[in-house]
């Protein structure tokens, strides 16, 4: 009896190194010999066939065994499923077919109580997280538990997967979660320090990325975790300087981009990405002109500075938007069919941090006609035929000219402040040479 145990453990043995090694062959002659093997696991981890393969991106071996009938959510010791380990390890191919299978996105292991966008959120996999949440929407999920709850499902201590993406510098993940509808004020219960926000995590990690994209969307610097301290605080805590520069309540606040589709019923998808573009650039110089005592060296997401500007000098004056005199109309309102630079329209959809007391804002209007703004497009380059047309057609510019020198617009006073700083924060950048410490000889007031 003795030797047919062992027998059987070293047949056990082989299968779980052919399907860590991905050896198709191997893996069917194992269980042509004794297809009860299928449903062994690990002595310590008790970790499935299922559960080595996904964790290893074995595609093959995965699918076969899956195959064979075998149910996608098999738990190991940790109640593990084997989305989870394909979630954590970033085995995307794995990851779609457990889902296609029918696995369910909604289990939580033994650990953290953790979800399979835990996983994906907390090791960075920005494509898996990306398969569970359009899994999550065409889901039985959705239904029963619905998506946005989903999205800000906690673990045992509190955290939701945006707390896990920002304490762990994963500002890809960040951005799809909040464009996906995470909470971005949500305060953990036990994890990190108590009632930290993500922006307190990523303060803590020190991800200036993370920072950008939570402050995009809102996040209050003022916000105080259980023990009273806001995110600037423990930016400085833990050395990040440009962090803190960033999250000192007293630096200029960063332009937010509100829920895009709760003013704007339609907004076109190339239209949000010119848009989403145009605040982070704003945002960018504005962070120029708060860290300009900071050694830190601020790489543009955006790519290099000068697209712009070349955008600019080739462009006809017809094509220059004529709130700002500055950049080219890329937007265009309708139905109206005015046009701007996507900049102008930015400070026009958004406001500053959201006012609890003027949250039930009206629709932004078009600046030339005052009408309603219903929808967003990308402006398309006119041609000379375009343009030799419009010569006859109404002009809006002429029109925005008159009116603004007339009637002051509210709604003006925010694009101007977004020109000015552009150019103020390319001054005064250019050709300053800064001492390692200066920015901590300068007083980090807070007002408190
Ligand atoms: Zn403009
Ligand atoms: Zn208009």
């Amino acid at each position: 009896m003795g030797q047919g145990l062992s027998c059987r453990s070293s047949e056990e043995q082989g299968l779980f190194s052919a399907v860590q090694l991905g050896d198709l062959e191997t893996v069917e002659a194992v269980l042509q010999r004794d297809s009860t093997l299928i449903h062994r696991s690990t002595v310590y981890d008790r970790n499935s066939a299922l559960h080595i393969a996904a964790a290893n991106g074995r595609i093959e071996v995965l699918s076969l065994l899956l195959d064979r009938s075998l149910s996608p959510d098999l738990l190991n010791r940790h109640k593990q499923t084997p989305l989870m380990l394909a979630a954590m390890h970033g085995k995307i191919s794995c990851v779609r077919k457990l889902i296609e299978a029918g696995a369910n996105i909604l289990m939580f292991d033994s650990l953290n109580g953790r979800t399979c966008l835990h996983y994906a959120a907390y090791y960075g996999h920005s494509d898996c997280l990306q398969v569970i949440l359009s899994a999550a929407r065409s889901s039985q999920v959705a239904a029963s538990w619905g998506y946005s709850r989903f999205v800000n499902v906690r673990d045992s201590k509190g955290a939701t997967p945006l707390h896990l993406a920002a304490r762990r510098r994963h500002p890809e993940c960040v951005h799809m979660l909040l464009d996906s509808g995470a909470l971005v004020c949500a305060s953990t219960g036990g994890y990190g320090f108590p009632g930290s926000t993500p922006l307190h995590l990523a303060a803590r990690s020190g991800s200036l990325d993370c920072i950008r994209e939570l402050l995009a969307w809102g996040a209050d610097r003022l916000q105080r975790d259980a023990s009273g301290r806001i995110p600037y605080t423990v930016a400085l805590k833990y050395h990040h300087g440009a962090c803190a520069a960033l999250l000192n309540p007293s630096s200029a606040e960063p332009l937010v981009w509100p829920s895009p589709l709760k003013f704007i019923s339609e907004l076109n998808h190339d239209a949000k990405a010119l848009l989403e573009r145009a605040l982070m650039e704003a945002n960018m110089e504005r962070e120029k002109a708060i860290l300009k005592g900071t050694v830190c060296s601020l790489s543009s997401p955006l790519g290099p500075d000068s697209e712009t500007d070349d955008n600019v000098s080739e462009a006809s004056e017809t094509d220059l938007c004529c709130i700002c005199f500055d950049q080219i109309c890329t937007i265009e309102v309708q139905e109206c069919g005015h046009r701007m630079c996507a900049q102008c329209t930015l400070a026009l959809c958004c406001h500053n941090k959201p006012n609890p007391t003027t949250a039930s804002r009206s629709i932004p209007i078009c600046p030339f006609c005052r009408s309603d703004i219903v929808k967003l497009v990308v402006a398309k380059h006119k041609t000379e035929n375009d343009r030799d047309r419009d010569i006859n057609s109404t002009k809006p510019r002429k029109s925005w000219r008159s009116r603004n020198s007339s009637e002051g617009s509210s709604s003006f006073k925010g694009l101007s402040a977004v020109g000015s700083f552009r150019k103020m924060g390319r001054g005064s950048i250019s050709g300053r040479i800064l001492a390692e410490n200066e920015w901590l000889d300068k007083p980090l007031s807070l007002d408190m």
